[in-house]
């Protein structure tokens, strides 16, 4: 499809700041509108070098205000929507789910009612493959397809679900061309301390403990956040309407492999490493079969963990204004 401008949601956040700077770098044509709450976990800071380029504008909304949305869509007249705005952290939706149920969900059915209203030809959401549940430790041999089935652990993943599923009923009963991708976790520039891996990193400059939950062996599939971005600039010029994709890094790691290895990329002891009370529900393992993506759409990661864990590690080492902040 013939893309002229696209609204990010989200955009003042992790992945959906790289993917703005992604797409801006690869379509320097292309209109991008970022329309963010900037709740915590939004940084206007991140967007700031893009603030004055006549092809990019920002708009602090919430994705809940249905007038403050559609105010936006008939002002740019979108193309294709890209929906990262979210509530995101597991330990937060177990301590207070409500504003997930609000944001993951109702604001997720506000977008796809402005793309139905102002005629969108493409609405992506963004998801996670929390959405299935997780992997026994010890049956290396299974992996989370497109078909596998939902099966939620926290109010987080819950909330993802019922977005995913209230898509593909727009996509069935009003014909709303949606995509969706369930990305495993990512890392990389631009990541909100709360996470694991900002997380280990900037305790570890600062000779903090590092808490690590349960024994850590609890196992993710990490991908460089800018894979993932790419994917999704697959997606939505030729992905087909209807469809979900799995995105993943084929990249299995245990927690606690990660601290240990950031600990040795930073020159700190492993004695800074604590271990914590689990996490309620705690998944044990992750692992995305991506084999549809590359397939249909000849997506693949590019970078090894190696390189981009040493190119986020050395980001948050000389950005500290950044997470200071
Ligand atoms: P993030 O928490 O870093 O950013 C979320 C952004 O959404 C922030 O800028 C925040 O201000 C904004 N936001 C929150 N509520 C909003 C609202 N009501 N209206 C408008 N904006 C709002 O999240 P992230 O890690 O960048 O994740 C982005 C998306 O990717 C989420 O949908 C998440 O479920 C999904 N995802 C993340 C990962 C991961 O590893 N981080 C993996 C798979 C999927």
């Amino acid at each position: 499809m013939r893309i002229k401008t696209i609204i990010v949601t989200g955009g003042a956040g992790f992945i959906g700041s790289n993917f703005i700077f992604y797409m801006k770098r690869k379509y320097p044509d292309y209109r991008i509108i970022c329309l963010d709450k900037l709740t915590y976990a939004g940084n206007l800071a991140t967007l700031q070098p893009l603030m004055e380029e006549a092809n990019f504008r920002f708009y602090k909304a919430d994705i809940c205000d249905r007038n403050a949305v559609y105010k936006v869509f008939e002002e740019e007249h979108p193309d294709v929507v890209v929906n990262f705005a979210a509530e995101s952290h597991v330990d937060r939706s177990i301590e207070s789910p409500e504003i997930f149920l609000d944001t993951n969900i109702k604001g997720t059915a506000v977008l796809m009612d402005a793309c139905i209203k102002y005629q969108v030809g493409r609405f992506h959401q963004i998801s996670t493959d929390e959405v299935y549940g997780d992997l026994p430790l010890d049956r290396p041999d299974l992996l989370f397809t497109e078909e596998t089935p939902l099966c939620t652990s926290s109010p987080y993943s819950s909330s993802k679900v019922a977005a995913d599923l209230l898509a593909m009923s727009y996509y069935r009963t009003y014909g709303l061309p949606v995509t969706i991708s369930r990305c495993s976790n990512n890392y990389g520039p631009y990541q909100f301390t709360e996470k694991l891996i900002p997380l280990m990193i900037t305790r570890a400059l600062a000779d903090q403990p590092l808490p690590v939950y349960g024994q850590g062996i609890n196992v993710r599939d990490w991908i460089y956040v800018e894979d993932h971005c790419k994917a999704v600039d697959r997606i939505i010029h030729a992905g087909t309407p209807g469809e979900i994709y799995n995105v993943g890094g084929h990249n299995e790691l245990r927690n606690i492999d990660i601290v240990r290895l950031i600990c040795k990329e930073l020159n700190k002891p492993e004695s800074l490493i604590t271990y914590v009370a689990d996490r309620k529900g705690h998944d044990l393992r992750y692992a995305i079969d991506a084999s549809k993506i590359y397939k249909e759409l000849g997506w693949l990661p590019e970078t090894k963990f190696e390189d981009g864990i040493k190119k986020t590690i050395q980001w948050y080492v000389s950005h500290p204004e950044w997470w200071r902040m």
